[in-house]
């Protein structure tokens, strides 16, 4: 688990600043408020706050003592010194850093250790996709033809590692239909589709019919394909332009 945390939230001595700040102003009228104001600032003279103590430094283990000399992060006290980045020991205090497994990391530190954008190759500092063994950004995980992001939703990639929505990519591979010339490719929420494979050519179920009288060639009484000079026919079709040919090369006689 990576946490992105701002240690500026959590500064002590801005903490203590605020808090005095709301007391200044607590509702009194103007002349008391200065009165008193005065009082403090001549008794603060005398008497110098005794130092405040704030815990155990979590990086060096010595006291950590006096308004701004620590900071907390991550639950943990820490001196302004001690509280640096693992890798290249800049002090973070005030900055954003990156906690993981306790341990803090600049931002060019946490970022040179992310796994980077298969197709953008920009480090991926949320969360990671991976697809085909390679990690993406969730939002650059697209479609390459109608550039729709796949994330969580199924996909397939072609001979070069394109990724494609499963429509788009029978659009391209699907075989297409001879009469219509539109592919051959599942329904919507289909997973199959059945492709008629005859004469060495391709057919949609609904494409497969007698070129003279249309029926349909896959179910039916009329079922089967008798083909003649290249067009596909159903039976009593074929019959009738065979006795056609030959009445005509009859009376050709
Ligand atoms: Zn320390
Ligand atoms: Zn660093
Ligand atoms: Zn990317
Ligand atoms: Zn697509
Ligand atoms: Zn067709
Ligand atoms: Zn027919």
């Amino acid at each position: 688990m990576q946490h992105r945390v701002s240690s500026s939230d959590v500064d002590i001595g801005s903490e203590i600043r605020r808090h005095l700040g709301r007391q200044a102003s607590s509702g009194a009228r103007p002349e008391e408020e200065l009165e008193r104001l005065t009082k403090k600032m001549l008794f603060d003279m005398d008497n110098p706050p005794a130092e405040e103590y704030f815990g155990r430094c979590a990086r060096c283990g010595e006291n950590v003592v006096g308004e701004g000399t620590g900071c907390t992060a991550m639950d943990q006290v820490f001196h302004v010194d001690c509280f640096i980045c693992m890798t290249c020991s800049t002090r973070l205090r005030g900055k954003p850093f990156y906690a993981v497994e306790k341990k803090a990391y600049c931002e060019p530190c946490y970022v040179n250790t992310l796994e980077t954008c298969n197709i953008c190759s920009k480090p991926i500092m949320e969360r990671i996709l991976r697809a085909t063994g390679k990690a993406y950004h969730p939002h650059c995980f697209v479609c390459v033809v109608c550039r729709r992001s796949l994330d969580g939703i199924p996909f397939t990639v072609d001979a070069a590692n394109h990724i494609h929505c499963i429509e788009d990519f029978h659009k391209k591979f699907a075989p297409r239909c001879s009469v219509c010339s539109e592919p051959i490719m599942p329904a919507p929420g289909q997973e199959e589709t059945v492709r008629i494979v005859a004469l060495d050519r391709d057919f949609h179920v609904q494409c497969y019919r007698c070129e003279d009288c249309g029926c349909l060639l896959s179910e039916g009484d009329n079922q089967g394909c008798y083909p003649l000079d290249g067009h596909v026919l159903c039976k009593t079709c074929n019959t009738s332009r065979i006795q056609a040919l030959s009445a005509k090369a009859t009376t050709d006689l």
